[in-house]
């Protein structure tokens, strides 16, 4: 028998977010897996990661969708979409309740700021941050406390649900993951987790019953994806993905961060900032007569 019809056929996913159109950094990320995919003898899944209903539109989605078949990538049917899946990511954040680790965060915005600001004051230092370089929640330590005090007065006012991380990290031994592309600073091979960095991560949003770092690490284990190829901004969040596998009992992809491509000033390509005369969007190539071989070639990919 062929190794590709075995049931261990490695399984890849493309997961982009359907809230505007994708650029060329997608269409790296996107052709990248399936090279990855066809070279394993691999499947490539495509999942639409919807949780921002309010962001998320359909006519996105087909337009993801038909770029992912004009740049030849064959996507798998059914494209999951995380937002049929609300119930399965809401046990999830029941069960890790059900183990304590969760409690509710009422703070606004705009209060963590003020808080962040009153403490870099009065320290005149700045206030601890995380990887992406958002300060820690700086309520954590009050809002603890006042979920002790209210357990079992029942639900009030919608919250948000933190990932209580000290006691997380407790329940879970040193945690590593396989690292065969790269990280900001060169890392490779094997990686040490640094979940405490994130702080108590937030589970699932006011407006979300769930949150990205929640819904990736159930969908990897659902699909059953063994290969996690996505962009280096990613890195420091497989942390933060260890741990809750380590704390649901799911298995752990084997992770490849590639580089990001930047624009011209050298920034991060963001979708948001995208319109169709933006020169990054790949529909604007499209327009333009770009064939996928000239798109291929533009992000540093091999033509076949
Ligand atoms: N949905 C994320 C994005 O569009 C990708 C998440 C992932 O690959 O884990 O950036």
């Amino acid at each position: 028998m062929l190794p590709h019809v075995t049931a261990s056929r490695p399984v890849f996913r493309f997961a982009p977010s359907p809230n505007g159109e994708l650029h060329l950094g997608h269409a790296y990320s996107a052709l990248l897996n399936a090279d990855l995919a066809r070279r394993a003898g691999g499947r490539l899944l495509v999942r639409m990661e919807d949780i921002d209903t309010a962001r998320c539109r359909p006519d996105f989605e087909a337009r993801i969708l038909d770029d992912l078949a004009w740049l030849g990538i064959a996507v798998e049917e059914p494209v999951r979409r995380q937002s049929d899946h609300f119930a399965r990511y809401r046990a999830a954040l029941d069960a890790l309740s059900a183990l304590g680790l969760t409690y509710s965060s009422r703070a606004s915005r705009k209060a963590i700021a003020e808080a962040v600001a009153r403490a870099e004051a009065a320290t005149g230092k700045p206030y601890p941050r995380d990887p992406d370089g958002a300060p820690l929640y700086p309520f954590a330590e009050r809002d603890r406390r006042l979920a002790e005090e209210e357990a079992g007065a029942g639900d009030s006012a919608p919250a948000a649900s933190r990932l209580f991380m000290a006691a997380a990290m407790e329940r879970v031994p040193p945690l590593h993951w396989q690292e065969t592309g790269e990280g900001p600073e060169g890392e490779h091979g094997l990686i040490e987790a640094r979940p405490q960095d994130w702080g108590d991560v937030v589970l699932a949003r006011k407006e979300s019953p769930t949150s990205y770092h929640l819904s990736v690490v159930i969908d990897d284990a659902f699909q059953g994806v063994t290969h996690v190829v996505r962009g280096r901004d990613l890195f420091w969040s497989t942390s933060v993905h260890r741990l809750l596998q380590a704390l649901l009992g799911l298995p752990a992809p084997v992770y490849h961060h590639h580089p990001l491509i930047l624009d011209d000033a050298g920034r991060k390509l963001s979708k948001s900032a995208m319109t169709g005369s933006d020169k990054s969007s790949l529909r604007a190539w499209r327009d333009r007569g770009a064939t996928p071989a000239d798109i291929r070639r533009m992000v540093g990919l091999e033509v076949r």
